[in-house]
């Protein structure tokens, strides 16, 4: 056994399923995770001394590559001067009007520790505004564990949401539809069949928990135009996409406002992070100045800030994200090319740092029925080659890929020939 097989047996005994995350298990794709030891740039190294290409990037936070020099020093500064205080701090003030000055949509922000906190927050406090219960989600977007996002459609548009997870009260899952992403019809129909009761719609503006599948032209409009029509919000998750997509999130890229945005991952360098923020007279509504309650011990921690602040202070530099795009758009690119070469079918989708690719005939991939249709054993084998190659992927055929600015053309082309390899033995599965 390698160290990384012993710690996962020894981990089962402590840590329900060895891990801390459910999707790091490899449930989906099978074998034992790779523990991890240290990162650097663009590299992964395992608890067995090997090195790996990685395209996970913690989940997408670490966009300028893994303990880059000057996260790093900012955070140690801030170590040096305590680790929290539970009191104000420059530090946060700093950091808010960094995220209003970055977004235009955002005239208040509210720091959590993690996106589920932000998500959950934000529907909350969209309840709360409106005075209405119900809202509105898509099959196939994740926005974290929250009792009321932890839900599916009910069988048949018009009946109530059930739970995704045993533990979620039918009672609370009840108040949330599922629409279909991509699809605005199947959105009108909740708005009209529950008229006046939708406090909002909740969405990923490019979704990243089902693959990586952009909106269809007109999408976003179209959810933002129907949200005003009927006095509700519309509530869009960049935990995933923020500061990811484009500096101002896919909603700045596609140029669809937000009443309230939430956001994680990248916006905290590598620290737990998460914030929401919006309209004022929306945000007001929050304690201690407005009736809707939130809080958090550790929230706008002075570590934590350091190394947000730091980060989104270099995404700010010039020509940043054409070269994070270049360099997703030149990878999937490769992939796609390899796929055709080897005669296995793939397509593939990418916008700004983010990246997908599905084994499937369709030209085009749009919804999550989709993308649930895809060969998964030409994904597992893909998945597997890969690692076994020195190439992290996410272990699931249902998350997005990222880049970072510290994969090199040279890192870029090393992946690609694996992938080359990898899918020659694909084609004679
Ligand atoms: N929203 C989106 C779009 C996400 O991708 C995630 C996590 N992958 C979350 C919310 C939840 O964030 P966290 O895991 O930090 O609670």
């Amino acid at each position: 056994m390698n160290r990384s097989e012993t710690l996962f047996e020894q981990a089962q005994q402590t840590i329900p399923g060895g891990v801390n995350s459910p999707v790091r298990a490899f449930k989906g794709v099978g074998g034992t995770p790779v523990f991890i030891d240290s990162a650097d740039g663009a590299y992964l190294f395992d608890v067995d001394g090997k090195k790996y290409i990685d395209y996970v990037g913690s989940w997408g936070p670490m966009i300028l590559g893994h303990n880059h020099p000057e996260i790093r020093k900012a955070v140690l500064a801030a170590v040096d001067k305590g680790l929290s205080f539970g009191a104000p701090t420059a530090s946060e003030v700093e950091m808010a009007d960094l995220v209003a000055d970055i977004l235009p949509c955002v005239d208040q922000v509210r720091m959590v520790n993690s996106g589920t906190e932000a998500t959950m927050s934000a529907l909350r406090l969209a309840r709360g505004f409106t005075g209405r219960d119900k809202f509105i989600k898509f099959e196939g977007c994740y926005h974290g564990h929250a009792d009321c996002l932890l839900v599916k459609a009910g069988s048949g548009m018009l009946t109530f949401g059930e739970p995704t997870s045993p533990g979620v009260p039918a009672d609370f899952a009840k108040h949330t539809l599922t629409a279909d992403y991509n699809k605005l019809d199947s959105v009108k129909e909740l708005f009209e069949s529950n008229k006046g009761e939708i406090a909002a719609i909740i969405l990923e503006p490019v979704a990243g928990n089902m693959n990586c599948i952009p909106p269809v032209p007109g999408f976003l409009e179209g959810l933002r135009a129907l949200c005003d029509e009927h006095g509700a919000l519309l509530v869009i998750d960049e935990v995933m996409t923020g500061f990811r997509v484009s500096l101002t999130g896919a909603h700045g890229y596609y140029g669809v406002n937000p009443d309230l945005v939430c956001l994680g991952k990248v916006i905290g360098g590598g620290m737990p992070v998460g914030a929401f923020g919006g309209r004022r007279d929306v945000m007001e509504h929050l304690a201690p100045n407005g009736p809707v309650y939130q809080a958090g011990t550790l929230s706008g921690n002075p570590v934590a800030m350091a190394a947000g602040k730091a980060q989104l202070n270099l995404l700010q530099q010039e020509g940043v994200y054409d070269a994070l795009t270049a360099k997703t758009e030149k990878l999937i690119n490769g992939f796609k090319a390899m796929a055709d070469k080897n005669g296995v079918p793939m397509t593939t989708n990418t916008v700004g740092g983010m990246f997908g690719f599905f084994f499937t005939t369709e030209a085009q991939v749009t919804n999550f029925e989709q993308v649930s249709a895809c060969n998964m054993d030409h994904f597992k084998a893909f998945f597997h080659g890969m690692l076994e190659e020195g190439i992290n992927l996410a272990p699931s055929a249902f998350e997005a890929g990222f880049l970072s600015l510290a994969h090199s053309d040279e890192d870029i082309d090393a992946t690609i020939a694996a992938a080359d390899r990898v899918l020659a033995k694909i084609a004679t599965m």
